[in-house]
């Protein structure tokens, strides 16, 4: 088939019709095999900034058209994932980043890869489709929604997920959030526009972001973390004491040395108090929760390949233990002289 026909016969909206009616009357006479889809020679599990990035060196090295398949669990194409907790969560009068806005490679002042950016280089991106198996033998994956994906070399960059908090904790209470998508942060902004009182858990990176954001929307905000300062893994203690105070002067209180004993629920089901481990009770109506991420890994380890601790082991080109598989960005974990087990 034409790769012209290709392009425009793809339909994004709704993934389970993706073949062209031209493709659908080969299958049915049997030729092509029923993947779903067209690009075979090198398919790239994941939609975030990894992908984003692959795509554009692709591009840049002129072997992208008609060979590059995206298969991404999100509904949009890649996007700079660090303006989650930065501009998306600006006060609405404030201008906030909104998608097509950071679509990858935006930040480096290249090309913004929209969805059309992708049609236009032949690169084929299957949205809202999560894989859920490998078969290395076969050179195939599996969706969860049924599909099977053909490959002639795999890219792994599926990222990581945020850390919950269990269930029984009240991790997954209305109100309760965690930020790693853009879905999550626009049902944070949903939240923020109803909120009066705001309970962040953790010290670090989204933590400090998230409240500074919370207290430019004018709400009350708390941190908790059990560590005795705020980013304790980067910050010495006269930087983490010097943000700290600044925070202060902005409305933001921290609850230090301290975790969450329980988060619980108010009579209409959602949040509505924080119980804490140094026996203080927070009244909050939305809580974010920023403790950490996992690497996505299950299924890639299930088929075989080998893990180190923080994600799937790569060599310093970023091969797996299979021939022709590869896993990049946050999924990936490679030898760095100066980590802990020689391994990040
Ligand atoms: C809110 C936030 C703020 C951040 N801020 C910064 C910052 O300021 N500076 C910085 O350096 N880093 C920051 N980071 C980290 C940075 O975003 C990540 O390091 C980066 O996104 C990693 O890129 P990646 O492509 O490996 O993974 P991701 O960008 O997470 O992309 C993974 C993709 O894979 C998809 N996926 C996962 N599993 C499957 C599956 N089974 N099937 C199909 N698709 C799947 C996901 O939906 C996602 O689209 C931030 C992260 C977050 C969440």
């Amino acid at each position: 088939m034409a790769l012209s026909s290709l392009k425009k016969g793809i339909s994004l909206s709704e993934p389970r019709l993706r073949f062209p009616i031209s493709l659908q009357r080969r299958r049915k006479h049997g030729t092509v095999a029923a993947h779903m889809n067209e690009n075979k020679e090198f398919v790239l599990v994941g939609g975030g900034n990894a992908a984003g990035y692959v795509a554009h060196a692709f591009v840049e090295n002129g072997i992208a058209d008609g060979r590059l398949c995206i298969v991404s669990k999100e509904k949009v194409a890649p996007y700079e994932r660090p303006a989650l907790s930065k501009a998306y969560l600006f006060p609405l009068d404030k201008s906030p980043a909104r998608l097509p806005g950071f679509h990858t490679c935006v930040g480096s002042g290249w090309e913004r890869q929209t969805p059309d950016w992708y049609k236009e280089k032949g690169i084929e991106v299957l949205y809202d489709t999560s894989v859920s198996g490998l078969d290395i033998s076969l050179g195939t994956l599996s969706t969860k929604a049924g599909g099977t994906i053909k490959y002639s070399n795999l890219i792994i960059a599926t990222g990581s997920t945020a850390t919950r908090l269990p269930e029984a904790v009240g991790g997954s209470l209305p109100g309760v959030h965690y930020l790693r998508e853009v879905e999550d942060a626009d049902s944070l902004v949903s939240s923020w526009q109803e909120a009066s009182k705001v309970v962040v858990i953790g010290g670090g990176y989204i933590g400090m972001e998230v409240s500074a954001a919370s207290v430019s929307w004018k709400l009350d905000t708390t941190v908790v973390f059990p560590e005795k300062y705020v980013m304790p893994r980067l910050f010495t203690p006269a930087i983490a004491h010097h943000y700290e105070e600044f925070y202060k002067s902005r409305g933001v209180k921290f609850e230090k040395g301290t975790s969450v004993k329980k988060l619980v629920a108010g009579t209409s089901g959602r949040v509505a108090r924080v119980e804490l481990t140094n026996g203080k009770v927070i009244d909050a109506d939305t809580v974010i929760v920023g403790v950490g991420a996992k690497p996505n890994v299950i299924p890639f380890l299930q088929a075989g390949l080998k893990s180190l601790e923080g994600g799937i082991q790569v060599d310093g080109q970023f091969r797996t233990s299979a021939p022709g598989i590869f896993a990049i960005g946050d999924v990936a974990a490679f030898p760095l002289k100066n980590c802990k087990g020689g391994a990040c």
